[in-house]
């Protein structure tokens, strides 16, 4: 096991000496979300007991990719660590030092698991995205065993044209993705979901294995998450709060609703319903004016 520190970024590379595939695992790209944290720490200290051991290829842990953020419990320090991905020739942030220590191990990696947690009350799911006409990638995505795969974010979530630089989009992902990476990020639940962890350490179990870099002893596995049947929920729309309104319901994320379900209801009398049989994506009771107030989706395939 290599261990390097640069920018107090712990980085833990794990080598077999067999060929296969690099397979990387980060946690707290934004330091409120602690649950990938818990599980990298837990598969690190696995991996260092020698109770789960690679057999092929190359295991890049990142547990803690904002340390300051995650110190003080904040999304970051200044500037979201998961936009503008890109290595910088001027520092003028702390999270631009951060980006020229994460950036060559992004662009050198074959797979990127990126590990968040949400807001809304949520279990986990994936935010699917790359070209998943690509087999692998395709095969990587499926294989994180996690039951609810939201599509379609990219055609939804428009650009905002207030922010200069043309790159403001590229996250971690999205910057593996241009060095040739299959590159996934997953919510695990909502920040304080209880399980947060326990999701987030069964995915980067569940890459390893899908991938072939071990075969993990169900000992050092935990089996009572993700065993809903995986589906896969295509945005259709986004509404947005463009009056003071209130939800109807507490609605959960990714809750079923029926078509002509009364979702909430807009301050001058108009009632919103559920347009077709589908599902709720991120309900926010508390979006403010202007902003999304909730998503929706349809059950499809990609
Ligand atoms: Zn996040």
């Amino acid at each position: 096991m290599k261990h390097r520190t640069q920018e107090d970024i712990d980085i833990y590379r794990f080598e077999s000496g067999e060929e296969g595939p690099h397979l990387t695992i980060s946690g707290a790209v934004h330091g409120n979300e602690k649950s990938g944290p818990r599980a990298l720490h837990k598969l690190l200290e696995h991996l260092e007991s020698g109770a789960i051991t690679l057999a092929r290829g190359t295991l890049t842990l990142i547990p803690v990719a904002n340390p300051k953020a995650y110190a003080a419990n904040t999304r970051f320090v200044n500037y979201n660590l998961n936009r503008s991905m890109y290595p910088r020739d001027v520092i003028e942030h702390y999270e631009d030092r951060l980006r020229n220590v994460l950036c060559p191990y992004l662009a050198e990696t074959d797979y990127l698991l990126d590990l968040h947690s949400c807001t809304a009350k949520s279990d986990a799911f994936v935010m699917a995205g790359g070209d998943l006409s690509n087999p692998d990638a395709l095969a990587f995505m499926r294989g994180l065993g996690v039951p609810r795969i939201v599509s379609g974010w990219s055609d939804i979530v428009g650009e905002n044209k207030d922010i200069p630089d043309p790159r403001h989009a590229f996250g971690m992902t999205e910057y593996a993705r241009e060095y040739g990476a299959h590159a996934i990020t997953i919510e695990c639940g909502n920040h304080d979901h209880s399980r947060g962890p326990d999701m987030a350490y069964q995915a980067a179990c569940n890459a390893i294995q899908t991938l072939g870099l071990a075969v993990i002893d169900p000992a050092y596995q935990i089996n009572d998450v993700f065993q809903e049947e995986q589906i896969t929920i295509i945005l259709k729309a986004a509404q947005f709060k463009t009056q003071e309104g209130e939800f109807s319901d507490t609605w959960h994320n990714m809750q079923a609703v029926d078509k002509g379900t009364k979702i909430g209801k807009f301050a001058d009398g108009t009632i919103l319903t559920m347009p077709e049989d589908g599902y709720l994506v991120m309900p926010n009771k508390n979006a403010v004016l202007g902003a999304e107030w909730f998503y929706w989706g349809v059950r499809g395939d990609i």
